[in-house]
């Protein structure tokens, strides 16, 4: 039999250690952020000439070291969160891989007092990455429970600069409209235009378009201040088709 004082002493050691190996695995979850980065680095250097540049932005670099991504997977997918791939989110969409949300994120040139608009918030990881660069971010999620998720995991994390809307993101955000930046992260037949349209003058979006089993391409658009459209096709990518409402 156990004493009164062993028990309490086992208590507390076995508090101490819970307490540790907490720690310890946020320790561990640090580091794996930072690996994470800098093979995300590497990616970019090799596809420096698609790219049209060599080093992604220092903010861009250090939005992606702070934001959490194992708290924006599911539990059982934890230990892969820094694994530089998608990862499976549930209702057959996936969170991005990391150096796709690097790369877009770069593309559209982000600054301190923008407004964003994301179309797929999914995970809420990419409108996370984005508050952090942004002034303002709203994202769209047709998924229901994922758009509700979403929400709540951005409010529990303290995002405090983003707001969710959940609804087809094909028409946009007429009410926020105009946008400096948008960033829609599922691929879609074509540019929809009411996104062209709530694009500020001098604003740019970033955009998968494509058929859903063929390779897509992932495109930046332009639009200048004499509201003139230029596009570029940056590279090849594989995305989650963007849903039409009459598909639910
Ligand atoms: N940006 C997300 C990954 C998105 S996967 C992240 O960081 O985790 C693409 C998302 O787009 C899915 O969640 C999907 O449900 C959503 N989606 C697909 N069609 C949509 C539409 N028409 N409007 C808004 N969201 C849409």
């Amino acid at each position: 039999m156990l004493t009164t004082r062993q028990r309490f002493t086992a208590l507390l050691l076995s508090l101490v250690f819970t307490g540790l190996t907490a720690q310890q695995s946020d320790q561990g979850y640090t580091e794996a952020r930072q690996r994470m980065v800098q093979t995300i680095q590497r990616e970019v250097g090799q596809t420096s000439d698609y790219l049209e540049k060599k080093q992604l932005d220092e903010r861009v670099i250090e939005a992606l070291k702070t934001v959490p991504r194992h708290l924006f997977v599911p539990e059982s997918q934890r230990d892969s969160a820094y694994q530089n791939r998608p990862l499976p989110i549930g209702y057959g969409q996936t969170i991005s891989q990391p150096y796709i949300v690097a790369i877009m994120t770069d593309l559209i040139a982000p600054q301190a007092q923008h407004k964003a608009l994301e179309i797929g918030t999914g995970s809420g990881y990419q409108a996370a990455v984005m508050s952090r660069l942004v002034e303002q971010v709203f994202s769209m999620e047709i998924v229901e429970p994922l758009g509700k998720l979403a929400r709540e995991r951005l409010q529990k994390l303290d995002y405090r600069n983003i707001e969710v809307a959940i609804e087809d993101g094909y028409h946009g955000w007429a009410s926020e409209a105009p946008f400096d930046i948008i960033i829609v992260t599922a691929a879609a037949s074509h540019i929809p235009p009411p996104l062209i349209e709530q694009l500020k003058p001098g604003g740019k979006m970033i955009i998968p378009v494509g058929s859903r089993f063929m390779t897509q391409q992932l495109l930046l658009v332009n639009k200048d201040r004499q509201n003139e459209v230029t596009v570029r096709q940056v590279l090849p990518v594989r995305f989650v088709p963007l849903i039409n409402k009459s598909e639910l």
